[in-house]
């Protein structure tokens, strides 16, 4: 089946444009002369709307701010209105500070999903959706990669063991996208992309995000775990690759289905050992500690739970990101110099102690 080619004259509507991701899109599509129509949930709130602002100033294409909530039925009709081509980043990238999973995570991405993909329906002009999904919604625990031939995970994977209660944030995206595949099948006016990044790495164009993406860079470096880290490894992709995957899924007429878009998985110490040669002043961790030892203080001076530990430290896996190089022409950049650039963001904003 051939897809549908995007009429470049027509707006752009982007969810949850103040995003750590999504204002690299917003960026790109303002820059290649479109008109973009972004979404945030409160367009007079200058955090979220002063960086997108500033990143329009002088790009030939045209800003437009709308207010939309996920879970306001309706909000984001408006926005989507005249729009062929619609990208769907909003959903809440938080792993811990919440005490009801579903309210924090499961509702706004599962719900806000439906509602945007039911503006689509409403709208009567749009012909394609990208999802921003994520690996998470491939796979669930690093154990799993046990069962796969050369422990790699591809686009036929789905992340069968996530729940409520364990995993919670994976859960949210795998049943998201389940949601956004259900409403695609019951309709023939749009056609759906999703784009399963792993964890994005890389410099932010907004301070004020809740990404756990910009925590896991402040842990490391803030002194907290200079005792040792776990041995939990993460795939790890540059935010200007996966912002650039959107955008070219949007306006490829090949492009369908799921794509993964990921580079190399490194360990919290090789990540650690990256950084320690260019910020040697920072308390980076130089050691791993034993998994019973991370068994045993880990839900106290983590919050994580054991049956976490027990499925994903200590097990190696990786993604084949074959379809997103052919389709998409993604070339991944070498993660030496993001590592430090996403290193020195919270350094910049203050959110890290300047050493
Ligand atoms: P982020 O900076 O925290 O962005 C999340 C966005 O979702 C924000 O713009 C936020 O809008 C919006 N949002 C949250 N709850 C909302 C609600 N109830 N109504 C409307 N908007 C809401 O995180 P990010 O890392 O860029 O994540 C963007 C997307 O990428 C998410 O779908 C995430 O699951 C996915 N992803 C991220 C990674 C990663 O490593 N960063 C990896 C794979 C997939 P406000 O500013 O208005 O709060």
């Amino acid at each position: 089946m051939v897809g549908r080619a995007i009429d470049r004259s027509k707006p752009v509507c982007i969810t949850g444009a103040s995003g750590y991701i999504a204002s690299w899109i917003v960026l790109y599509l303002l820059a290649d002369g479109l008109t973009v129509h972004a979404t945030v949930r409160d367009a007079r709130k200058a955090s979220s709307v002063d960086h997108l602002l500033k990143a329009a100033q002088g790009q030939p294409g045209v800003l437009k701010l709308f207010s939309a909530d996920l879970i306001e039925e309706g909000s984001f009709d408006e926005a989507v209105r005249g729009c062929e081509l619609v990208i769907h980043t909003a959903s809440p990238f938080i792993i811990k500070g919440f005490k009801d999973p579903y309210e924090a995570l499961v509702r706004p991405a599962v719900d806000g999903t439906r509602n945007v993909l039911e503006s689509c329906n409403r709208s009567g002009s749009v012909r394609r959706v990208v999802l921003t999904s994520s690996v998470a919604s491939i796979y669930g625990d690093a154990i799993e990669a046990l069962s796969k031939r050369g422990h790699v995970f591809t686009e036929a994977d789905w992340n069968e063991t996530s729940s409520e209660s364990h995993q919670p944030y994976s859960y949210s995206k795998v049943m998201a996208e389940r949601k956004a595949w259900e409403i695609n099948k019951a309709q023939s006016a749009w056609d759906l992309v999703t784009i399963n990044p792993s964890l994005v790495v890389g410099p932010s164009l907004t301070r004020n995000t809740q990404s756990t993406s910009i925590d896991v860079m402040r842990d490391l470096g803030s002194g907290r775990q200079k005792t040792g880290v776990p041995h939990l490894e993460f795939a790890l992709v540059d935010v200007r690759e996966v912002a650039r995957a959107h955008v070219l899924a949007g306006f490829n007429p090949d492009a369908q289905g799921r794509f993964i878009v990921s580079g190399p998985v490194v360990s919290l110490l090789q990540m650690a050992n990256v950084l320690r040669g260019r910020f040697p002043q920072y308390p980076l961790p130089t050691r791993e500690l034993p998994k019973w030892l991370v068994r045993w203080v880990a839900p106290i001076a983590a919050g994580v739970s054991r049956a976490f530990i027990d499925q994903n430290v200590g097990y190696s896996f990786s993604f084949d990101n074959t379809r997103s190089q052919s389709v998409l022409g993604i070339q991944y950049r070498l993660l030496t110099d993001t590592l430090c650039e996403h290193f020195e963001q919270p350094i910049e904003d203050g959110l890290l102690r300047r050493r």
